[in-house]
């Protein structure tokens, strides 16, 4: 593990890039975000209630139980939080990571809903992408029609 030690930051949304070596905690939204701390820059969505992640604050330091299990990126990197410090912890076979998968995109939907829903807003749709003429078709078009228009003559 890169980072052997954990900051704690108390949030309401989490900014838009994050700082290695701080976990940014939204009770908010009751979840709770950090870049993985094996330092591959991979970002770590935990969600904040009884049935996920319990957070513990102890004068200063916190600690998030169970552990953190990071499938989705290439280091799966699996660690414990404790009293923000980092530690190692063993790996996960396949199916307890295909669990762990669904969940942490379950985390990030929860997330992105409870924000849209204090926010007061409706999830938006992604915008439908509008086909685009490039130049170089249009200019091919043109050169065609003139074309055309000089066997016609
Ligand atoms: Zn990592």
């Amino acid at each position: 593990m890169k980072i052997k030690t954990i900051r704690p930051i108390f949030v309401t949304q989490f900014p838009a890039v994050f700082e290695q070596g701080v976990l940014y905690i939204s009770e908010e939204f009751e979840t709770a975000g950090h870049l993985c701390c094996c330092g591959c820059g991979g970002k770590v969505i935990t969600s904040l209630n009884p049935a996920r992640w319990n957070l513990r604050k102890e004068g200063g330091t916190v600690s998030l139980s169970p552990s953190i299990g990071n499938w989705n990126y290439a280091c799966k990197s699996h660690y414990f939080i404790t009293k923000n410090k980092v530690v190692e912890a063993g790996q996960f076979d396949a199916k307890k990571i295909t669990a762990v998968q669904r969940r942490d995109r379950r985390d990030m939907e929860h997330y992105v809903a409870v924000v849209n829903a204090r926010a007061g807003q409706t999830p938006e749709k992604a915008p439908v992408p509008t086909a685009k003429k490039t130049p170089e078709k249009s200019l091919m078009y043109e050169v065609v029609a003139f074309l055309k228009k000089l066997w016609k003559t």
